[in-house]
């Protein structure tokens, strides 16, 4: 190792510590509370975990508090309906246009009556039909296997929030009928909903979504069991409409400002790819009006400028630079 590598600039743990700490103090937000069994969450909880495309974790904070996945699920089953039907037909029932439309908004794009995007809800619904059109009734199996791997460890669904998210969702089955309208969907249209609902109500921890964060950046490959979960084409798409749509109507503000492919769910979680380095996961309950995590943005926000992380940041010449900060400290 030359001193470039041994001697970093700033270690990681460092850096966690200080962003931490630094966001802590953002005490703002609520917690979601459209259903009532995430009323009930604890809104102090917050942890950040970083996850190396080398099968590294870096924590601090409450990164291992479970909450439901919500629609960060969003992604991931996108990653494998791409790989299940192929970009041309999930492209024919789902666009890939950012909306600037609340996440749960019953818009459909006026020329091709298709939902804008797979990170809202309705091409969310749409790619969950995908999904059961293929594995009929071992779709919800397929998705819990898949999260399962890329997070590296056996997750499961939480019953309650599942049971509330079904017996609450007349706006998404809206949605559902309209997607069965326009083709996008195949009746009967409640197995897709129901997958749909399961799907959001599966627990992760941030050390989780860091995990599969890294999964995706580590082209398809659980850096940390060393398993091929995703196929590498739909990695790379994923990641294109997590950057451009992923963040609900703050996506475009946080391609300038953090600039890294992330998707957020209402449970208060933020799962973020640095294209090959790193996986970031961050968990804080307390929601902005958009329905982003206020501690998670504001902690990708510091970690991207500290870091050099932004995709066109001129600081980062590539992964050298951001393997600095990971390098081992000399001893003696
Ligand atoms: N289960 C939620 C819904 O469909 C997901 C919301 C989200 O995380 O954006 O309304």
């Amino acid at each position: 190792m030359d001193d470039f590598e041994t001697m970093p600039v700033f270690g990681v743990d460092a850096i966690l510590r200080d962003v931490h700490a630094q966001a802590l103090g953002r005490e703002e937000g609520e917690v979601a509370d459209y259903i009532p069994e995430l009323a009930k969450a604890d809104p102090a909880p917050f942890g950040i975990a970083v996850a190396t495309s080398r099968g590294r974790l870096h924590e601090i904070g409450d990164t291992r508090i479970p909450f439901t996945i919500q629609s960060v699920s969003k992604a991931l089953t996108y990653c494998m309906a791409l790989e299940l039907v192929g970009r041309a037909e999930v492209l024919r029932r789902v666009g890939v246009e950012p909306s600037g439309d609340p996440f749960n908004a019953i818009e459909f794009d006026p020329l091709t009556r298709r939902p804008y995007n797979p990170m809202v809800n309705a091409g969310a619904i749409a790619i969950a039909g995908i999904l059961r059109d293929v594995h009929g009734d071992g779709a919800f199996g397929a998705v819990l296997t898949r999260f399962s791997e890329a997070a590296g460890r056996p997750l499961a669904m939480n019953e309650a929030v599942y049971s509330s998210e079904a017996a609450t969702g007349h706006r998404n089955r809206a949605i559902g009928h309209l997607l069965v309208g326009a083709g996008a969907l195949a009746e009967p249209m409640d197995s897709a909903l129901d997958l749909y609902f399961r799907q959001c109500s599966i627990e992760v921890t941030a050390a989780d979504l860091a995990v599969m964060g890294a999964t995706i950046a580590h082209l398809g490959d659980n850096p940390i069991t060393g398993r091929q979960v995703f196929d590498v084409a739909a990695v790379r798409d994923t990641q294109a409409v997590m950057f451009t749509c992923g963040m609900y109507d703050y996506s475009g503000n946080w391609a300038f400002d953090v600039g890294v492919p992330a998707k957020s769910g209402v449970g208060g979680g933020i799962l973020g790819v640095v294209n090959r380095q790193l996986g970031i996961g961050t968990y804080s309950p307390r929601l902005d009006r958009k329905g982003n995590s206020v501690r998670g943005v504001e902690a990708f926000r510091l970690l991207s400028a500290e870091m050099g992380l932004h995709s066109f940041d001129l600081t980062n010449p590539g992964s050298a630079f951001v393997d600095s900060f990971f390098a081992e400290m000399p001893r003696g």
